[in-house]
């Protein structure tokens, strides 16, 4: 595959394969999914096994045959779902319960274990490909134990759910509050030398950096709670919850969805 081409995953109608970069591929599911491989010399890293309706090994293996290192941004279902397809995956410590019980929409159901065990990684970890280490950063939004990825060869900052361009969630039942959001959004910012793009869990391309600075201009705005005009309302999951509004993809108002008990 040449860089920018696209191809339709053959088994699964559903499942397209974007080579991004001259290592890192980009597989969308379009039940709204994402996930990626970045292959090194020595081994490749998934990140992410979308939700697992299909073999998602075998999908990994029609881009490389390198060993695989699988890490979950998260223990969400459409980031964890393929787990079962692997004998190993990594995870942050405050997932573990989360994944334990995670809903896999896709899960396989011919009697093999729907995940497979899960270790930790922390802030600091690296994941050696051979030709360079990626970097694991803790990032508490979204989920309390969300893993941001760093790779500065190529620079680009896997974010999973934690930055997104069209809207983020921050109303989980384990959401971390506004100021925290923040707090790990200026900590990500420490590492900014690294990267020049984002690799989102929801993204269809590479996206820009400034979502991160977007989302700490929509946190700021929650916690002062002006100006009335960057606020909304949002219907979710049949629930009507609060949203703040910021510059997202193709200069479309994205939304950084919250819970009023979480503003503080
Ligand atoms: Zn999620």
């Amino acid at each position: 595959m040449n860089i920018n081409e696209k191809i339709r995953y053959e088994k699964d109608e559903h499942l397209t394969i974007l080579r991004v970069t001259e290592s890192a591929y980009l597989i969308e599911d379009d039940r709204n999914a994402t996930a990626y491989v970045v292959t090194g010399t020595q081994r490749a890293l998934v990140v992410d096994t979308c939700f697992g309706y299909e073999n998602y090994a075998e999908v990994v293996a029609s881009i490389t045959d390198l060993p695989t290192i699988v890490v979950n941004t998260h223990a969400h279902g459409d980031h964890c779902g393929g787990n079962g397809y692997f004998e190993k995956s990594y995870i942050g410590e405050a997932e573990l319960p989360q994944y334990e019980n995670a809903t896999r929409p896709g899960a396989r159901t011919d009697g093999a274990p729907a995940a497979c065990p899960a270790e930790v990684l922390h802030e600091g970890d690296t994941i050696d490909l051979g030709d360079r280490k990626i970097e694991v950063i803790h990032f508490a939004g979204h989920t309390p134990g969300a893993l941001c990825l760093l790779d500065r060869k190529e620079r680009i900052l896997y974010t999973g759910d934690s930055i997104l361009g069209r809207t983020v969630y921050l109303f989980m039942q384990n959401s971390v509050s506004v100021s925290e959001m923040k707090k790990s959004l200026l900590h990500i910012k420490e590492f900014s030398d690294g990267f020049d793009q984002l690799a989102t869990g929801h993204g269809r391309t590479l996206d820009p950096v400034t979502y991160i600075d977007a989302l700490i201009d929509a946190c700021d705005t929650i916690l002062a709670g002006a100006p009335a005009d960057r606020f909304g309302t949002i219907e979710v999951h049949g629930m009507t919850l609060p949203c703040c509004y910021y510059p997202g993809e193709n200069d479309m108002q994205a939304t950084l969805i919250y819970r009023e008990d979480l503003v503080r």
